[in-house]
């Protein structure tokens, strides 16, 4: 027999102990435990009904991504990110919370893509228009290589394969020089020291963003200092304009 007739007839045999398995314990969702819906490979339906619920029937500022139905915006008054304006997929709640949880502790990178993919259409089209290329806020290499993937690139890349992959991914232009501490409890001057020479552009990074609008990505923006910083690199190293894309929004 040769290689190639092996190789599937063990294709094969792995297609029937997968199905025999997804019979007899049925997959599960990722988040509650509830048997799949039929029309995700991730969650079940009443899952897709939470996210769906979280996410549609919003009345998102175009600039801060707040849903106007619950907070009042003053973003007109007080914007001060060098960003132009934010977008989230989604307000954050528990179901968003474990979704976040999955992608980044459990190694769930496919499930980032697929989230991306998913709900890309949820992006206004307004926010996309006249974006050049994607980049995603990196991890630092040690960081990358205990997790093996970056979820914000995983979720950058779902997001531009629903939109029919049109605009490019840049995945060497920024790069994070060391890893950071978590900014929640730090006042800003402390994010500010927390994050100098943390991020800096890879060599030909700054030819691969000059003259470009930028969207840039990350899975859960808290402080907004991380993509502050990194747009501001951005932009010093010629790009025209950055839009920040996230997850959701702490
Ligand atoms: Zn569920
Ligand atoms: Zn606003």
């Amino acid at each position: 027999m040769n290689i190639l007739g092996r190789k599937s007839i063990t294709r094969l045999a792995r297609s029937i102990i997968t199905n025999a398995r997804d019979f007899v314990y049925p997959p599960l969702c990722i988040l509650c435990d509830n048997p799949l819906s039929k029309n995700d490979p991730w969650f079940c339906d009443a899952c897709i009904d939470k996210l769906n619920a979280n996410a549609s029937g919003r009345n998102a500022c175009p600039r801060c991504s707040q849903d106007r139905a619950r907070h009042a915006c003053a973003c007109h008054l007080v914007w001060d990110h060098p960003y132009e304006r934010v977008y989230s997929l989604f307000d954050f709640d528990e179901t968003v919370q474990a979704v976040a949880h999955q992608v980044k502790y459990r190694g769930k990178k496919s499930l980032a893509f697929h989230v991306g993919k998913r709900y890309a259409r949820l992006v206004p089209p307004e926010f996309l228009e006249g974006i050049d290329a994607a980049v995603a806020i990196p991890l630092h290499f040690r960081r990358k290589m205990k997790r093996g993937y970056n979820q914000a690139e995983y979720l950058a890349k779902g997001v531009l394969a629903g939109h029919g992959n049109s605009i490019p991914y840049l995945g060497k232009a920024l790069k994070r020089t060391r890893h950071t501490r978590t900014q929640t409890k730090l006042d800003r001057e402390q994010r500010e020291k927390n994050l100098k020479g943390a991020f800096g552009l890879n060599p030909g990074g700054a030819d691969a963003v000059r003259g470009k609008n930028l969207m840039l990505v990350d899975d859960v923006v808290t402080t907004g200092a991380t993509t502050a910083h990194c747009t501001r690199i951005l932009l010093e190293e010629g790009a025209l304009s950055v839009r920040v894309l996230s997850l959701a929004r702490d």
